[in-house]
């Protein structure tokens, strides 16, 4: 029977075990197969605080990773398939174990949203991407499409001025979302222009992206388009799949908290993306892991004390 699990190993699950394993809890880390969540698919994070300098997203994450397995954290790279939170104690499964715990702390982040337009699905990894970092050393020299208008679409477009020999921002509408600072940036960067109030209809190409289908939504016009790469960056959505039926979600589909980290189920506790659509930041998601932690000790020691309580002794 483990103390803690922890589902997810983004800066909310790895905050979260840093703190579960100083106080002696040795949390069990599920970290998914591809641990480190959101920034490991990122390039360099300038507002983490304490890095001046900056630092590589993933590099940055194994800071994380390092620092929780120093204080005792168990983790093991392994997907999620389901749980029972009906029960006690709690159970999670993977593919190939059954875990029971007697606090959870669900910390599973949010993916990148898609367009679910025509030819997308069919051209991923052909030329349609939701990661630069991963996706955008294919396109040297070549023309490159980003669709988006906050920051992830900025970022994306920027970072891909590497490689690419144009990088063309579309947006849906005639104002961006994103922060002055990196709309700045991106306006002064002679390699990208922007083309406003339009919308990506189509994505045409055999084996890979040949180009697309604009759709001006201002004057109603739609037009052809010639690229050889279509980069989404629209947003996120919570990964909540395997929690259906087992915590209460809110309005927008992320996992719902009353209050703080805590979740409708007694000893199952909620951090970072999962639980975030405002603010969806590293720092943020830290500060949330650690707040799930404490909570989640508080309610051991609760727990403890009421079945010392209990225990024939006291009667
Ligand atoms: P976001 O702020 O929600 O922006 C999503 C953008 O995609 C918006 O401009 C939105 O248009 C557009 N969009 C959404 N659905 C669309 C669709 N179906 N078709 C076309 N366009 C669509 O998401 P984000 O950029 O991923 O940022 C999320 C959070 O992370 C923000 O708080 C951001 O500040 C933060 N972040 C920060 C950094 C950084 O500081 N370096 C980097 C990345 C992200 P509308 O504007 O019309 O809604």
């Amino acid at each position: 029977m483990e103390r803690v699990i922890v589902i997810g190993s983004g800066p909310a699950g790895l905050t979260a075990a840093v703190y579960a394993a100083r106080a002696n809890l040795r949390p069990l880390v599920l970290a998914g197969g591809l641990y480190g969540g959101q920034l490991m698919l990122t390039t360099e994070v300038e507002n983490y605080p304490g890095f001046p300098e900056g630092i590589m997203g993933p590099d940055l994450m194994i800071r994380f990773r390092e620092q929780a397995e120093r204080f005792g954290a168990r983790i093991e790279n392994v997907d999620v398939t389901a749980v029972d939170f009906a029960r006690r104690p709690l159970s999670v499964h993977t593919y190939d174990e059954q875990y029971e715990a007697e606090t959870v702390i669900v910390a599973t982040g949010a993916s990148a949203l898609w367009l679910d337009i025509p030819g997308e699905e069919r051209l991923r990894g052909r030329g349609v991407s939701t990661c630069a970092t991963c996706d955008g050393a294919f396109f040297r020299d070549k023309h490159i499409v980003v669709v988006g208008g906050g920051d992830s679409a900025l970022e994306e477009a920027l970072f891909l001025t590497r490689f690419g020999r144009r990088v063309t921002l579309i947006h849906r509408r005639d104002r961006l979302r994103a922060s002055k600072i990196m709309s700045d940036r991106a306006r002064s960067n002679e390699k990208i222009d922007m083309i406003w109030n339009t919308v990506v209809e189509e994505v045409h190409g055999d084996d890979h992206v040949t180009g697309l289908r604009l759709h001006n939504v201002t004057d109603g016009s739609t037009y052809e388009f010639e690229t050889d790469a279509l980069f989404v960056a629209i947003g996120h959505m919570p990964n909540t799949g395997v929690f259906a039926g087992q915590l209460d979600l809110d309005e927008r589909g992320y996992i719902a908290s009353p209050d703080g980290s805590v979740t409708n189920v007694e000893g199952v506790f909620v951090a970072g993306d999962v639980n975030d659509h405002r603010y969806r930041q590293a720092v943020t998601a830290a500060g949330t892991g650690c707040r799930a932690a404490m909570d989640a000790e508080k309610y051991l020691e609760a727990l403890e004390f009421r079945m010392d309580s209990l225990a024939p002794s006291s009667f």
